[in-house]
This record gives C-alpha cells, structure tokens and sequence, in this order.
C-alpha cells in the first residue's frame, strides 16, 4: 500500500503524498512535586484544519486542502482512463511528468495512441504509456500554481516599462 493509498491526501501544488501533518496525541502524566511522570500514550489524531506541508515544493497549507487535492486528481484521472486510477499510477505521474511539459504530453499521447490503434490494440507496455500520459494530462493543470516562481514563465513576466526605460537609459549614454 502506498502512502498516497494509505492516508488519501496530496501536495496540492506538486502531488507528493509524503506530507507532514502538525497531529496531535494524548498523553496521560502523574503529578510529581518535581515534575510529571509519562503514563500513557493515546492515540494520535489530526483534524481537517490542522496544518499540512510539503517538502518537496514547500507547500503549506491545511489536511482538508491536502485531502481535496487527492479527491479531485483521483476522479479526474479517473475520468481520463475510464477505470479507477491506482495511486502507483499517480505517484509515477508526479514523480515524473511536469506541468511545463504537457504540450509535449499531448503529441506523445496522440502519437502512441495512433501507433497503438494500428498495432490492432496490442502492446501492453505502450497501452501503459497511453495510460500514464492521459493521467498526466488529466491531473497536472489541476496542481496549484506556486505563487513565486524564478522559472517556467507566465507567472513572472517582464515588466514592458522597466525594459523600455532600461532601452532608453542605454541608447542615451555615450
Ligand atoms: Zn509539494
């Protein structure tokens, strides 16, 4: 059983499955005059609102936002396949496919699916191929963006005005 499987929450931002979660537990002490003498242990327990992060993309944010994450990625893949997607298959997908890749993804699929059809529907590894990228093109646009990025593009565009100024600045010095 994966952890994914096991606890049904995600990163909402990159998908990993192996969160932290600020739980709590019971514990039952004696009264010392010096202090306290540990008892018993209870159980550990979490509430929807407690808070969850990530360590793979630094995402924080609550349990219920982690376990909206793992509903949603679950039905839309499923969707996408036609059959209950496995969490083997979703842990792939995030380890190994990126959001920035997914025009790519979208040839891939077409290409494999074309190459499937005329191979009569035969090819175990390549009907895998096709059920992995129709996961992938199903679940990565619904990650949450980060809200600061240094990289991949539209979130931080260039401002049009400190590039003109910069243009002018340059064409006027000696
Ligand atoms: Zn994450």
């Amino acid at each position: 059983m994966s952890v994914r499987e096991r606890w049904q929450m995600q990163c909402p931002r990159c998908g990993d499955s192996g969160l932290h979660i600020d739980a709590k537990q019971e514990v039952t002490v004696q009264l010392h005059e010096d202090g306290t003498n540990e008892q018993d242990r209870g159980n550990i327990a979490w509430e929807s609102q407690d808070r969850a992060r990530c360590d793979r993309c630094d995402w924080k944010g609550t349990v219920s936002a982690a376990e909206k994450a793992y509903k949603t990625a679950a039905r839309v893949a499923s969707d996408a396949l036609g059959y209950e997607v496995n969490d083997l298959q979703l842990d792939e997908v995030y380890h190994e496919f990126r959001p920035a890749q997914l025009p790519q993804q979208r040839k891939d699929l077409k290409t494999l699916e074309i190459a499937f059809e005329a191979a009569g529907g035969r090819g175990v590894e390549q009907a895998d191929e096709i059920d992995l990228l129709r996961v992938a093109i199903a679940v990565l646009p619904k990650l949450k963006k980060p809200r600061h990025t240094h990289h991949d593009g539209p979130i931080h565009q260039e401002n049009p005005h400190a590039r003109t100024d910069t243009q002018i600045a340059h064409r006027r010095s000696p």
